[in-house]
């Protein structure tokens, strides 16, 4: 008896070792990531998600400079916030990587999601193929080819870990919007909110809204990134076709440590 309950004393203290030092880990990693001292590396695997040769040539065909837009937009929203940094993200691509990120689980209880993202960032560092630095943001670019008419599954970015699970389609006609979607989820990593109503993907007034003040306010015409929309109306809004026409808006700014909350 003496000696289950020291194995289970045992067992107790290093299982709270390991989540302090998670948690350790977490937040150290949460503060260098925002405190803009230092350009972050986000690195993208590109992932043939429905194994068609139709995709596979499009990863083929993949260069780094597909994704120069999400580094000009980073750069360019940061400075008009008074970031200094030359880049403040540098988009790096790694080879296509086989496998699949789990998936997250339906309607989960928070032991569950808490099981998911330990067992994603498992994963993430399983199937690691970059060869270069350590990257400070892993995103999943899982792509599927525009002519299986696909409803893709939501995209995620999860701040413990640092990591992001892009869906988007395997064409040059979706580029700017995938690499749209890979800044907001990005944008989730480094502790930025969602603004939009998930019932019918309408933006939150005003923190969602590029312009909130705009006289007359609809239509708009830009999206707030985070808001991920263009309202067009009350009920209507469209997925921005360019990060040209995408703002970082001053709450999304605040999350992400780029201006203090005067609030
Ligand atoms: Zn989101």
């Amino acid at each position: 008896m003496a000696t289950r309950s020291f194995w289970s004393k045992l067992r107790l203290v290093l299982l709270t070792l390991l989540l302090v030092i998670v948690s350790l880990n977490t937040w150290l990693s949460r503060v260098r990531t925002t405190d803009w001292q230092e350009p972050l590396w986000v690195v993208i695997y590109p992932i043939n998600a429905d194994q068609r040769s139709d995709t596979q040539l499009y990863i083929d065909g993949l260069a780094e400079d597909h994704f120069d837009d999400i580094e000009r937009f980073i750069d360019r929203e940061a400075s008009r916030y008074g970031i200094e940094l030359d880049k403040p993200i540098e988009v790096y691509l790694s080879k296509p990587l086989m496998g699949r990120p789990p998936r997250p689980p339906e309607n989960p209880s928070i032991l569950d999601s808490v099981i998911w993202s330990l067992h994603l960032r498992y994963w993430s560092w399983k199937y690691d193929n970059w060869e270069g630095v350590t990257p400070d943001i892993r995103v999943y670019l899982r792509l599927y080819s525009p002519q299986n008419n696909q409803v893709l599954e939501h995209s995620l970015g999860l701040q413990k870990g640092m990591i992001g699970v892009v869906n988007g389609f395997a064409s040059v006609d979706y580029q700017a919007q995938n690499n749209f979607v890979t800044v907001h989820e990005v944008l989730h990593t480094l502790g930025a909110s969602d603004k939009y109503d998930f019932s019918n993907n309408q933006p939150h007034w005003p923190d969602g809204y590029a312009d909130p003040y705009q006289v007359p306010l609809l239509p708009q015409y830009r999206a707030e990134v985070m808001g991920g929309r263009v309202p067009q109306d009350r009920y209507h809004s469209l997925i921005p076709t360019s990060l040209d026409q995408v703002v970082v808006g001053e709450k999304t700014a605040v999350e992400i440590n780029w201006r203090p909350d005067f609030e």
